[in-house]
């Protein structure tokens, strides 16, 4: 099967360099393996870590293996009483176009609730994501000033409208005219080009009361645009900080202590396993607000499995809107 490797470690911005093409041969199926083939292949900003070797909250990447994420994959082949010829699954797979998994490192997932692509996005790891930090860590009430960076990607979209639910008033930063036309669309109070924009003063006119509630996607300039707006006991979830993922030397900012501490500020850094056992939970309850037409979610997909490595790239030249999935069709 035809397999992308990691060929080498980037310095800073990564390229296609990185990426390799080989074929490798899979082995025959023991008791409780499946043979897999691939449909969806999730690209996303963390990835970007895995691929240095530095320690941090998932092991690297090894040089010379397969790249592997998130996957959405079809049974074609089953020793697993579990998952039958036909079942489609998620799991942490290799981004190869057939691959051998033991049945029970998979979920396997109802092909009549949403795309199945979504299990990806809006009802996997990013939407999951948006719930526990928004909802958990954020703690929004009616009413309350959101401020969420990021807001066009697949875990900030989600964060916009679980927060309109609970009736706040929401604010997303992206990064085209086009972007922000759809967080409007989607309901979001006020939307900001930070591209275009002069993003403090854009800020302080979209929140004339202050922000309570930060969802951290980007970090940077714009994060130091919100801390200047900070209301007294503001909570702000530390979800990502894509701004500085390849910067090689350490950003250089201001000191953000002095306003967190003088506004009684909460802040939690935090990664959506730390709520495992609560996952399920957090899907049914986006499966609901979905079917029920309160969320909406949008993809980025792009065809082929040799346009993966370009999907990946894409993230952080910010070609997509909501999910960046790619369709190994
Ligand atoms: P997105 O779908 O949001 O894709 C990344 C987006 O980041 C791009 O589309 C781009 O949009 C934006 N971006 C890229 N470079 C910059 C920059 N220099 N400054 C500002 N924005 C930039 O990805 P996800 O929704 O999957 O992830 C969003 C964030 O959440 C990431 O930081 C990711 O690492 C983090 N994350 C954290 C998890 C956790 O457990 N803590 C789990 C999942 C994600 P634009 O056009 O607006 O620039």
């Amino acid at each position: 099967t035809q397999a992308i490797v990691l060929a080498s470690r980037p310095q800073g911005t990564p390229t296609a360099e990185q990426f390799r093409f080989e074929t490798l041969e899979l082995p025959p199926l023991a008791a409780g393996q499946v043979l897999l083939k691939t449909r969806y292949v999730s690209v996303d900003p963390y990835m970007r870590g895995r691929m240095s070797a530095a320690k941090s909250y998932v092991a690297p990447f090894e040089v010379g293996q397969p790249i592997a994420g998130g996957v959405v994959a079809e049974v074609v082949e089953s020793q697993s009483d579990a998952l039958p010829v036909g079942s489609v699954v998620v799991g942490n797979l290799p981004w190869q176009q057939h691959s051998v998994a033991d049945g029970k490192s998979l979920n396997r997932i109802p092909t009549d609730k949403a795309p199945v692509s979504y299990f990806l996005g809006l009802l996997g790891m990013p939407g999951l994501t948006a719930y526990f930090g928004l909802l958990d860590i954020c703690q929004p009430k009616a009413g309350e000033t959101v401020v969420v960076s990021g807001a066009a990607g697949a875990v900030g979209m989600v964060v916009g409208q679980l927060a309109k639910i609970q009736g706040c008033r929401v604010i997303g930063t992206a990064g085209s005219d086009e972007k922000v036309a759809y967080l409007k669309e989607l309901g979001f109070d006020e939307a900001i080009n930070y591209k275009t924009a002069n993003i403090a003063e854009a800020l302080a006119a979209a929140a004339p009361n202050g922000v309570d509630c930060y969802f951290d996607n980007v970090g940077g300039p714009i994060t130091d645009a919100v801390y200047d707006l900070l209301n007294k006991h503001a909570r702000i979830a530390l979800c990502g900080q894509i701004s500085t993922y390849n910067t090689t030397e350490a950003p250089v900012g201001l000191r953000p202590e002095g306003k967190l501490l003088k506004t009684s500020t909460k802040l939690q850094g935090f990664i959506v396993s730390d709520y495992l056992p609560q996952w399920p939970e957090g899907v049914a309850k986006l499966t609901e607000w979905y079917g029920q037409g309160k969320l909406k979610f949008e993809e980025t997909i792009t065809d082929g499995f040799d346009q993966i490595p370009a999907a990946f790239l894409g993230l952080f030249q910010g070609d997509n809107t909501g999910k960046a999935i790619v369709n190994v069709a």
